[in-house]
């Protein structure tokens, strides 16, 4: 820690604004009091810094010190990250807690990862080996499910002088690389890194391949990529949360890192309670043993929330730079954008519109954007993927308002939840004439060579039949079911059909939860010969009321 560089003037909320600064950089993390607060200048002007702060700020007042670090907003990467549970500026919350008791403690000093457990690190280069940044040095097997790969840190190349094989903590070294200006670097298992910007890679490639989720209305319907950003709108209980946990579910994605806002005082005390005891299908063991959850409780400041998905999607890099597909789900943004909104308002920021700051946009997109599909450092071609889905929960469920807004600018995938559906228990409540996946196109290419020509066939006679449906609907509203023709009636069934039995889908039904690609064709299949037997044998004169009423539908 520094000397003493700046003193309070004044403290709002978890805004502080310190005099005496102008050493320090934008974004330097500070200590602020004898209680050593974390907080981060998120704006200097002359000599004055306004500093958001971690923790609670009361009985903090002007005239006391604030020291600086010197280094930015930064996570620990390394062995350990796995199964772990921090806040947003990533504390371990049990650490927090076992130190503090039940309400978090203030400047406790808790590091994120364990640097006293001593992992077996693999190595898997030789001493005299070139290796450049990115490059594989080893592996420590974190658990059954996670190959932790090593890296060469970001900016080191050179020839390996030395190599360890055995037990260390992420602090001591376990290799030495000669850099090409012959100087030796020691390197150890974690690396630190800031958090507002992307971690590097070497070329952003075109989402190509879709990231199976078993849930037919997204892979059938609205397919999002490894590598993809969708947005999960909807109002207050219409299924965004559940949503979310079954992509962590049944995603095909190797990590998944979960950012929770809680949008109820104890939803984010369920998360914490329920999460560790999903099971993840794929494996029968815990969900946990291949996640990291971000939990921000309600009890905790804001600004810690502002900076949980910027921890997150940075933990989620890490693991893609390790040739990874990662899931990252934050849920809600919109609780993310409030605290975004009420630093803005003790910045005394000019508001933007209903009060948020006129950059939450740019910062948005600047979530988002570290998303994608990417050939990772290293001088292997190595491919890796950060998948972002945020759940975003407009007031009233009105899709109006600046953050769906800006949300929408940027999302290739919009999975729009409706109340109606909600209320009516058609779940998963994503509306089928409203949502869309701008991927789908692209996908197509991907389906035909895996799923047969056929599928993308099958998924246009689905989006027509469900779109002819609404149009008939406009008419039996107008002038009553009977005005239509067999023809139209047939189209409605089987309308129905897809409605209630294939995007219906229960999440909480042992069978239902998931439906692999084949299943979901050869369901499409079963309602489309439906509909097609049926309109042969309305040409051959049968009564569309027998069709309907004929029993081998339940079975289907
Ligand atoms: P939100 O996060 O939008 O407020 P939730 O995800 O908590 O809403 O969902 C509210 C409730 O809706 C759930 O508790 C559950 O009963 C029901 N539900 C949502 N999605 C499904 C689903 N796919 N299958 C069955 N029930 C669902
Ligand atoms: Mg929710």
């Amino acid at each position: 820690m520094k000397e003493v560089s700046g003193k309070v003037i004044k403290v709002s909320g978890p805004l502080i604004v310190a005099s005496g600064m102008s050493e320090s950089k934008m974004f330097d993390v500070v200590r602020v009091s004898e209680s050593r607060l974390i907080g981060e200048i998120i704006e200097l002007r002359g000599d004055k810094a306004s500093i958001q702060v971690y923790e609670e700020t009361d009985g903090i007042g002007p005239g006391e010190a604030v020291y600086s670090t010197g280094a930015p907003l930064s996570v620990e990467l390394g062995p350990g990250l796995i199964e772990s549970i921090f806040d947003g500026i990533q504390r371990p919350l049990e650490k927090l807690r076992a130190k503090s008791g039940d309400r978090i403690g203030r400047g406790v000093e808790v590091s994120a990862l364990d640097h006293e457990k001593k992992w077996k690190f693999n190595p898997t280069v030789k001493k005299g080996a070139t290796v450049s940044e990115g490059d594989e040095l080893g592996y420590v097997q974190e658990n059954k499910f996670v190959r932790h790969k090593i890296m060469v840190p970001v900016g080191k190349s050179g020839v390996v002088k030395s190599i360890k094989d055995g037990e260390y903590t992420i602090d001591e070294e376990i290799a030495v690389i000669t850099t090409e200006k012959g100087k030796d670097e020691g390197v150890c298992m974690m690396q630190k890194c800031p958090v507002r910007k992307g971690r590097a890679y070497k070329e952003k490639l075109s989402p190509a391949i879709p990231m199976v989720t078993g849930q037919r209305v997204i892979d059938t319907l609205f397919p999002i990529t490894k590598g993809g950003v969708a947005a999960v709108p909807g109002p207050f209980g219409s299924g965004k949360t559940v949503v979310q946990h079954q992509l962590a579910k049944w995603a095909d994605a190797d990590i998944i890192v979960y950012v929770g806002c809680g949008e109820r005082g104890n939803e984010m005390t369920d998360v914490l309670n329920e999460f560790p005891e999903l099971m993840d299908p794929k494996t029968g063991e815990p969900l946990m043993k291949r996640t990291i959850l971000i939990a921000n409780t309600s009890d905790m400041p804001v600004a810690a929330r502002e900076a949980s998905i910027y921890t997150g999607i940075t933990i989620a890099e890490y693991f893609r730079d390790m040739g990874y597909n990662v899931a990252i789900m934050a849920d809600s943004t919109s609780r993310w954008a409030e605290a975004l909104r009420e630093m803005s308002g003790r910045l005394e920021e000019m508001p933007g519109e209903e009060g948020y700051p006129a950059y939450l946009s740019s910062r948005l997109a600047e979530f988002y954007e570290r998303a994608g599909i990417v050939k990772v450092l290293g001088s292997k071609d190595i491919i890796g993927s950060v998948t972002a889905i945020g759940a975003v929960s407009p007031p009233g469920g009105d899709l109006s308002e600046p953050v769906s807004q800006g949300t929408l600018r940027i999302v290739k995938v919009f999975w729009g939840l409706s109340y109606a559906l909600a209320y009516k228990r058609h779940f998963p409540a994503i509306d089928w004439l409203q949502s869309y996946s701008l991927y789908a196109d692209r996908l197509s290419e991907w389906y035909a060579e895996h799923m047969g020509e056929d599928w993308n066939r099958l998924r246009a006679r689905f989006m027509s039949i469900l779109q002819e449906e609404a149009n008939l609907e406009e008419i039996v509203r107008l002038v009553g079911i009977d005005a239509l023709g067999s023809s139209d009636r047939l189209t409605m069934e089987t309308a129905k059909m897809i409605r209630e039995d294939y995007l219906h889908q229960n999440a909480f039904h042992e069978v239902d939860t998931f439906s692999s690609l084949e299943k979901q064709k050869k369901m499409m299949n079963l309602i489309l010969e439906y509909n097609r037997k049926g309109q042969e044998a309305l040409n051959e004169g049968v009564d569309i009321e027998d069709i309907i009423e004929m029993p081998v539908r339940e079975n289907i």
